[in-house]
């Protein structure tokens, strides 16, 4: 379980999170939405470990994260997340690699066979088998993107952070996308945070959706109030729970 306790987030006086309480449990597909600027990457790099809270805390399994970001959390952005000096196997020999030898971040031996077998199987269930060997330029958007997935998963993630996955497809791919992130997301267990402005895309994948958003209390000094959370609704009933 992921547990955000009486979470602010500031810079300076201007107050981006406020009073952030809320606990995800772990196998969570959570979705967040809200305007730009609300604060939903902030959100994910709180989890990341990138950000620390203001006041409060963030905890998984009732324990404080480490300071730095570990190989249990991946992330995927709109874009640019995968490295264009690696090829597509590479890039996900890199997440292994990453995930079991932090410091040297190189494999030796079995251990490196194993972790080239290993990202092989994920290349191939993310529909890149034919394309190991070419370097990210070569990709289209959507392959990219696969490429990155697989490269977050590459490291075994308790969480994988989706900001705007899929933002930058055309309608064709990210419908392609939302049918290989599901069967993922079951098969390895995890739980996923994924920042959408796409409605219909959170409601199709989500188990559960959160809106981070401002209060209007004051026009002229809108910096003054932090986002909360003001729905939180469990996909999996069919309630809907203003906050
Ligand atoms: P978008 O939908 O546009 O991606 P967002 O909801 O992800 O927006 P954030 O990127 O989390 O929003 O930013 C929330 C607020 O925090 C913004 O007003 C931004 O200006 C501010 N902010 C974020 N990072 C910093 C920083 N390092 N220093 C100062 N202000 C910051
Ligand atoms: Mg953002």
């Amino acid at each position: 379980t992921l547990s955000f306790r009486n979470v602010w987030v500031e810079y300076g006086n201007q107050v981006v999170l406020e009073r952030i309480n809320l606990e995800i449990a772990s196998g969570t597909f959570l979705s967040i939405v809200g305007p730009s600027g609300a604060g939903k990457s902030t959100f994910l790099r709180l989890i990341l470990g990138q950000e620390r809270p203001t006041q409060g805390s963030v905890l998984l399994d009732g324990r404080p994260f480490p300071a730095e970001p570990g190989p249990d959390r991946g992330i995927v952005f709109q874009r640019y997340s995968v490295f264009p000096h690696l090829t597509v196997l590479g890039n996900v020999l890199l997440g292994y690699e990453l995930a079991s030898s932090p410091l040297t971040a190189r494999l030796l031996g079995t251990a490196r066979k194993a972790a080239v077998e290993k990202s092989l199987a994920l290349i191939e269930a993310v529909g890149l088998a034919e394309h190991c060997d070419k370097y990210p330029s070569a990709l289209s958007g959507g392959m990219q993107q696969r490429l990155a997935i697989a490269q977050a998963l590459a490291k075994q993630p308790r969480v994988l952070l989706l900001d705007e996955p899929f933002g930058a497809l055309d309608p064709g791919t990210r419908a392609q996308m939302h049918a290989l992130i599901k069967p993922l997301w079951r098969e390895h267990k995890m739980t996923i945070v994924m920042v959408t402005h796409d409605i219909k895309e959170a409601f199709g994948l989500a188990t559960r959706l959160i809106a981070l958003d401002r209060p209007r209390k004051d026009p002229q000094a809108p910096e003054r109030f932090g986002a909360r959370i003001t729905y939180d609704l469990d996909l999996t009933r069919d309630s809907a729970v203003p906050v």
